[in-house]
């Protein structure tokens, strides 16, 4: 349930918890849960993905490949090939970088919920070696319905997985 926080209850226990849901954590999480581990993934964005998915990588090369487009339209008078001046409209431009990434963001989910991996939003931070403290990352100041919430907290317990539990 990416988002809501819920999933960590003040107490609850987890077998394995990954810090951070970007292109690092998520498939540290899908890797042990296909190794039978109960896991649960804590990012403090609503959406995993990271830095990677949200800001870096994939929108960038979203908008380098219309960049190269445009580059190489813009080459082709030297081969006898002249297009007309391109009309940018940049908020089509910006939908679609906001659809690929959402894309690639939304198939991330859903390798989660496939993995049966918990998703939940928060800022995480160690109480001791096996304690974290759950916080909900406070939200924009522009979101009238801003209010504090109590951290929770999560215990990781040492069970360790045995080999039958292994999915394939
Ligand atoms: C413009 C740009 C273009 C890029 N292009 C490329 C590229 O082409 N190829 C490439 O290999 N790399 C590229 N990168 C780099 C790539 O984005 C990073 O290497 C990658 O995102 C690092 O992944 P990560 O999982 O370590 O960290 P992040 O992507 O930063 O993900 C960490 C996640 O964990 C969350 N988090 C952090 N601390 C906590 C906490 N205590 N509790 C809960 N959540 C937490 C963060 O909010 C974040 O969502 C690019 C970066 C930028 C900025």
């Amino acid at each position: 349930m990416p988002g809501d926080g819920d999933q960590a209850d003040s107490g609850a226990r987890a077998e394995l918890v990954v810090i951070g849901g970007g292109p690092g954590g998520y498939p540290a999480a899908f890797d042990a849960a296909d190794r039978g581990m109960d896991v649960t993934l804590v990012n403090d964005e609503a959406i995993p993905g990271g830095v990677c998915l949200h800001r870096g990588c994939i929108p960038s090369k979203a908008l380098l490949h219309v960049a190269a487009l445009l580059g190489e339209a813009h080459e082709a008078t030297q081969w006898g090939i002249t297009f007309a001046q391109p009309k940018v409209e940049l908020d089509k431009l910006r939908s679609f970088k906001e659809s690929v990434v959402k894309k690639l963001t939304g198939g991330v989910g859903e390798l989660c919920k496939a993995r049966g991996v918990k998703l939940v939003q928060a800022r995480a931070r160690f109480l001791d070696s096996t304690t974290l403290e759950l916080k909900k990352p406070a939200r924009r100041k522009s979101w009238p319905s801003a209010k504090p919430s109590s951290p929770r907290v999560l215990r990781r317990s040492f069970r360790r997985s045995s080999p039958s539990k292994t999915r394939g």
